[in-house]
């Protein structure tokens, strides 16, 4: 697979630095609220990225945290009266209900900030004795910027930007803050009354860590001091992953990730999807309305990385229309099959080659999607004996996309409005929406429709 790479701004193959498997690191949700879909476009590429490497055969280890210990998560810990273990157990909880719903496979290794405590002050010893850090009056640790001739490289900050001379007196103590503010960025931060019970004890007295030293400390435990590649959303570029590379180099030597690779963001009306902006869509907002996960999921893969997408309600009505045709083709390929045991390998993808190829420069899942189209039109025309191993290559694409299809829904007399009203219905009652099940049952009734619950989900009949 060829991806582009934000520190040398180039595509570049990736191979395992091992010849075995590929190492990567996403940097994972903070947990003090549900996820929202921008989020998840990040998350959701992170799988597809990771699906396609091993639908070519690779390998891979997949290393993504929980952050649940930083300036958010203890501030609303706080505030809701429970302890910052419970309060973050709740919400990890829920991001992982949410990543299955959209068909994300789980990390293999998923550590979390608050469990590696003691590898972060390990981390900051080693940075203050090799001279790149040094503690404050009040018992912080600041990590010294001008200590590091690299600093800036990923984030390409020009020298005028990156005066390092002028860092000294500069200081940042928030865990995100904006680019044009380079300063020493704090490694440990003193025990703050707002904190509550949330410090710990260390040479340099009571506080906790600041946030962008956990992936350091988690990436050195567990992938070491070189790895195949690091991930997130672009806004992570700066100061977050500058500041990882800063602390990881200089503690523990090594080239630290080999390839950078971030993720553009999902945008609403213009701006950046965010919960501070408050315009944010959660998955069960969107299935309140009717919607499916799978159809967020391929709302988020129908643009290109590297693109801005902008999110629309439309979209997912335009989803669940393309995720049936794809079931419809599908099934007329299977139709067509006499025997479906055949397995597709990487360099055999038949009419779906293209498809692949797509999925394989720079994750262009967009022209992935649309060589899909157009495999199943080309199939068409397929021989029989000739359908099984297309299928099999449909499937095998379909599977690194993660996309299930929906089941093919049997011709019906009902109408639309009345099969809207119904599939509402049964949404609300999935989320426990007792009111809202209630009131869309009424309004059925109100149309001449009854509608009962089966096995397998519910029926609709004519009063
Ligand atoms: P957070 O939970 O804020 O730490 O963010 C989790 C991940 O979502 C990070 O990789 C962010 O860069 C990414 N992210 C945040 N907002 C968006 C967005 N609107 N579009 C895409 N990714 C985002
Ligand atoms: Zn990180």
């Amino acid at each position: 697979m060829n991806l582009y790479d934000t520190l040398t701004r180039q595509q570049r193959e990736l191979k395992p630095i091992d010849g075995e498997t590929f190492r990567f690191y996403c940097c994972g949700p903070t947990v003090y609220g549900p996820a929202h879909i921008g989020n998840f476009r990040t998350f959701v590429m992170h799988d597809v990225f990771r699906r396609a490497l091993e639908a070519g055969g690779m390998k891979t280890l997949h290393v993504r945290n929980i952050t649940d210990v930083d300036d958010k998560t203890i501030r609303d810990a706080q505030a809701s009266g429970k302890t910052l273990k419970a309060f973050t157990a709740h919400w990890t909880e829920k991001f992982h209900t949410d990543c299955s719903a959209l068909g994300c496979l789980p990390p293999h290794i998923e550590p979390s900030a608050l469990e590696h405590i003691p590898q972060q002050i390990e981390m900051i010893e080693k940075l203050i004795e090799k001279g790149h850090a040094y503690p404050s009056d009040d018992g912080s640790v600041y990590f010294s910027v001008s200590s590091f001739p690299d600093y800036g490289k990923l984030s390409h900050l020009d020298t005028r930007e990156l005066d390092l001379g002028k860092t000294q007196n500069a200081r940042a103590d928030a865990d995100e803050y904006e680019k044009d503010s380079i300063a020493d960025f704090v490694l440990w931060k003193s025990r703050k009354p707002e904190d509550g019970d949330n410090f710990w004890s260390s040479p340099w007295g009571d506080g906790r860590p600041g946030w962008h030293l956990e992936c350091s400390a988690m990436i050195k435990e567990y992938l070491g001091n070189d790895f195949d590649l690091h991930s997130g959303g672009v806004d992570l570029v700066f100061p977050h992953h500058e500041n990882e590379i800063a602390q990881s180099q200089c503690s523990c030597g090594g080239q630290f990730a080999a390839h950078w690779f971030h993720i553009t963001h999902l945008m609403v009306d213009g701006g950046k999807m965010s919960k501070s902006l408050g315009n944010l869509y959660t998955i069960d907002d969107l299935e309140k309305k009717g919607h499916t996960a799978m159809e967020v999921r391929y709302v988020l893969i129908s643009g290109h990385y590297r693109k801005q997408l902008n999110f629309t309600l439309d979209s997912l009505h335009a989803a669940k229309e393309a995720l049936q045709k794809l079931a419809k083709g599908r099934e007329a390929l299977h139709a067509k099959t006499q025997t479906s045991n055949y397995m597709a390998s990487s360099d055999d993808f038949q009419l779906f080659q293209p498809a692949w190829d797509s999925l394989n420069r720079d994750l262009n899942t967009p022209a992935t999607l649309g060589h899909l189209f157009s495999g199943l039109k080309a199939a068409q025309k397929l021989e029989d004996d000739e359908a099984a191993a297309n299928l099999a290559a449909f499937d095998a694409i379909l599977k690194a996309l993660g996309l299930e299809l929906p089941a093919e829904e049997p011709a019906s007399d009902i109408p639309a409005d009345v099969q809207n009203l119904a599939e509402r219905r049964w949404q609300a009652k999935q989320n426990k929406d007792w009111a809202a099940s209630d009131q869309f049952r009424d309004e059925l009734t109100a149309l001449g429709w009854t509608i009962k619950d089966n096995p397998d989900g519910y029926e609709v009949t004519p009063r």
